[in-house]
């Protein structure tokens, strides 16, 4: 089933991004993630792509698909050469994968610049474009910031880019990561106003450690509200600052729910803990059905 036609229920998805494991040291707490959080009812759930552990996606989408039931999206990126995408979207095709989120990717060394396998394929759009014009069916999910992209001049660039993106056929948008509800309000306001009606589901990362949020910070360009960076320096440990995260994340989806948001879309790191005490959370207070 196509992701944007449940966006458009009037009850809001809840959906899981998992990593692909990078090597078989991962598999088993992937694993063990997937069957905890398929017993949440996710709506749909997707699964990151690496070039070197692309084929890994593929078969965690279809697995997830088959054996759980739950609509899994394959993100793919442009890693790849158009020839080797076309490949790629055929065998998602014949496997029944449904939903393609189409996104440029981060570069496989951080810090370096993305160097595209194609010049063909440099941006999400691009992606998202080939996908489009070569009569796939697939429903297309792209990314968009809510905060400026770390390689943005500007929100408006950002926001040029985004609306080219629904403009080259994305038929949703999940944002990268954010902690203060307002830049999502303020994105979605603005696209609104610009007449860009697809569905906007914010991405949502409960903070796992110290260390994971300046990573995810610097990766991102998401800042950090002075008022949860202070309790966050305060804390005793890695323990506290989960806990702190959590509770930040549920005031921020109650927040968002309350507002009519189309979906709530968590970054799992593959980890279920932090998800469920937050899906407990909001079900215990009526704002989510269980
Ligand atoms: P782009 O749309 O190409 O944007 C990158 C930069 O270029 C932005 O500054 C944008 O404003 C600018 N830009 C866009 N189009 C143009 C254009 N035509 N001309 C000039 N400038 C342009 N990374 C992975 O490697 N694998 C994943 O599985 C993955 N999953 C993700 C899932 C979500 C929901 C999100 C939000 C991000 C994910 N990422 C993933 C990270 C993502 O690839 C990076 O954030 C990347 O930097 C941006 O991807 P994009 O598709 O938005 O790129």
């Amino acid at each position: 089933m196509r992701i944007a036609d449940m966006l458009a229920r009037s009850k809001p998805t809840v959906s899981f991004e998992f990593m692909a494991p990078r090597d078989e040291s991962e598999v088993d707490v992937l694993e063990h993630t997937v069957a905890t959080l398929a017993g949440h009812a996710p709506d749909w759930v997707s699964v990151t792509y690496r070039v070197r552990t692309g084929d890994k996606t593929l078969e965690l989408v279809t697995r997830i698909k088959r054996h759980y039931h739950i609509e899994a999206m394959a993100h793919l990126t442009c890693a790849n050469t158009a020839d080797r995408t076309r490949q790629i979207l055929n065998w998602m095709e014949r496997e029944g994968v449904a939903n393609v989120l189409a996104l440029r990717g981060d570069s496989p060394a951080s810090g370096e610049p993305f160097t595209p396998a194609d010049p063909l394929l440099a941006h999400g759009s691009d992606l998202i474009g080939l996908v489009k014009r070569s009569g796939y069916r697939f429903g297309i999910g792209a990314a968009c910031s809510a905060e400026k992209h770390p390689e943005s001049p500007d929100l408006e660039h950002e926001f040029r880019y985004m609306r080219f993106k629904v403009e080259q056929g994305a038929d949703f948008l999940i944002t990268q990561l954010f902690f203060d509800n307002r830049f999502y309000f303020d994105l979605v306001a603005r696209a609104r106003a610009a007449g860009i009606k697809v569905p906007i589901v914010p991405g949502l990362m409960p903070i796992p450690s110290r260390r994971s949020l300046g990573v995810m910070m610097s990766m991102s360009g998401a800042s950090v509200p002075s008022s949860l960076q202070a309790a966050i320096d305060e804390a005793a440990d890695d323990d506290a600052v989960r806990a702190l995260g959590v509770r930040h994340c549920i005031a921020q989806c109650a927040e968002l729910l309350e507002a009519g948001v189309p979906g709530l879309h968590f970054y799992t790191f593959n980890r279920a803990r932090a998800p469920i005490e937050i899906l407990g959370a909001l079900r215990g207070q009526q704002l989510l059905a269980s």
